[in-house]
This record gives structure tokens, sequence and C-alpha cells, in this order.
């Protein structure tokens, strides 16, 4: 199998990986749908209560410097530098992510090839004027002042840089990721049940437009069917066998 996956990679010349939840479960940071994964835990804070309810502003910074959110911290694994290498040697052009946790970056990816549809937990940033805030000096004054967040140039609401429940994907990224799903020849799937549309579509846009597909998943997917390979085992392994370390 995986001999294969090396097969296809070394035929491609221009390939795109998308990656799920799960490329970053072996980092330690539980996936979305598993019975441990966050969203079992606590309720989702949606955009509009975001914006609308200081409370709710208050509860979610709460969650995001508790740590329980197990977002950021963790550490690139096998999966993500194996990525990575992919994307030095000049075979895959970029990384397509639903995750938001910086550890493709973390492992190598440069920020330009890393195309985020659901934002960044690593930073936060302006809703008003868009200037970044670093999350170290936010929670300075958080816990220690109880202040919640605001702008320091317009004082608008400050929100990490994810693209929460109830908010529209952002069509830059949309965009982006749709023309290079359209300029590969092979569309590698690693980590992701494919379910959470609109992202789920793009495996299937370069299918439609003569890719290879191939998914990596632990379990399978409702889209394994139209795939040209599909492997049902460990992103960490899979791909370190797949693009092996000089
Ligand atoms: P998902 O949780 O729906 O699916 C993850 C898939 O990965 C599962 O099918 C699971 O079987 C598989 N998997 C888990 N560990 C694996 C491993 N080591 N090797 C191979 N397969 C493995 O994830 P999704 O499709 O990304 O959707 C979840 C949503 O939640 C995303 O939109 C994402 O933004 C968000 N999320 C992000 C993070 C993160 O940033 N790390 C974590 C949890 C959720
Ligand atoms: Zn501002």
């Amino acid at each position: 199998m995986t001999r294969s996956l090396r097969d296809l990679i070394a035929e491609s010349r221009r390939a795109v990986i998308f990656t799920g939840a799960g490329i970053s479960t072996e980092s330690g940071i539980p996936d979305f749908r598993s019975p441990g994964g966050i969203w079992s835990k606590m309720k989702p804070i949606y955009y509009d209560e975001f914006v609308g309810s200081e409370d709710k502003r208050r509860e979610s910074w709460t969650r995001t410097f508790s740590g329980v959110m197990r977002w950021t911290g963790a550490a690139p694994n096998p999966g993500h530098y194996a990525v990575a290498r992919l994307v030095a040697r000049g075979k895959v052009a970029s990384v397509i992510t639903q995750n938001i946790d910086n550890l493709h970056q973390e492992s190598g990816v440069p920020a330009g090839q890393v195309i985020e549809l659901h934002g960044n937990a690593s930073y936060a940033t302006c809703l008003d004027c868009g200037l970044r805030h670093e999350l170290e000096v936010l929670k300075q004054s958080f816990l220690g002042r109880g202040e919640i967040p605001a702008c320091r140039d317009c004082g608008g609401i400050v929100k990490t840089a994810t693209i929460s429940f109830g908010q529209a994907m952002p069509p830059d990224k949309m965009e982006r990721a749709r023309a290079e799903t359209l300029d590969c020849d092979l569309f590698i799937v690693l980590g992701s049940s494919l379910v959470v549309y609109p992202a789920a579509g793009f495996p299937l846009l370069a299918k439609e437009n003569d890719a290879r597909l191939v998914i990596v998943n632990k379990e399978p997917t409702e889209q394994d069917r139209y795939a040209d390979l599909v492997i049902h085992d460990s992103i960490g392994a899979v791909m370190t066998a797949a693009a092996p370390l000089d």
C-alpha cells in the first residue's frame, strides 16, 4: 500500500495535501468526532454570541487560557514532518488544512503555502481593524486584571483568529484552495472524516478535474469509493514511509 503512495507521489508533478484533525492526534490533540473530542465535553460558542455578549467573551477566553481546548502548546509529529519534506522537495505546492493548531507551520511548511480554512488558534486578531494580537500578552491582562481582550489600536473586539461556528468561511482562502485543487494532479487527504462541508468538497473537485485522489484515514470515509488509493492506517507511519528521510 505505502509503496504505491510513494509511486503516486513520484509520478506527480504538482500535489496538494489536505489535512484534518486526524493528522494532529499523534501530537496529543483530540480529533473532533472521537468520544474524547472537545465538543462532546462543552458547547461551542457561536460567533454571534461571542460578538454580542461580554459574558460569552469571558467564557471563551477562559477556555482559551485554561488550555482546555488543547489546540495550542502541542508539537508537530512525524506526519507533519513528512508533509513538510514533500513541500521542501517541491512535490507539494500547498497544504490545505481544516486545523487551527499551527502545526504545519511549526513543522517547517512556509506560512504562505498553508491555506487555513478554519483559521488559527495560536494568535488573535481585532474583528474591526484586523490587527494581530499575541495570546501571551492578552493572557497576562486577562488572568492578572480580568480584562477582556480589546484592540490596543482601535478598541475593537479581539478574538482568536479561528473561524467560529456560525461565522462565514474566509472567501480568499476558499478561492485559493479551489485554485490549488484545480491545479494539482495528486490530492492527498490526511486525517479527515470528510463530513464538514464546504471543506470536504475539495477532494471530489480534484477527482472531477482528473487528479488522482488518495485518502489516508484510520476509519473509512464516505469518499473512499472515489479514491484511487485508500489507506486505513496511522498517518505518521504511512507518511514517513511515503516520504522517507534522505
Ligand atoms: P474529524 O475529527 O471529523 O475526523 C478526523 C479523522 O481522522 C477521523 O475519521 C479519524 O478516524 C482519523 N484519524 C484520527 N487519528 C488518526 C491517525 N493518527 N491516523 C489516521 N487517521 C486518524 O476531523 P475533521 O475532518 O478535521 O473535522 C473536524 C473539525 O474540527 C475541523 O473542521 C477542524 O477545524 C476542527 N478541529 C481541529 C483540530 C486541530 O486543529 N488539531 C482538532 C479538532 C477539531
Ligand atoms: Zn482594532
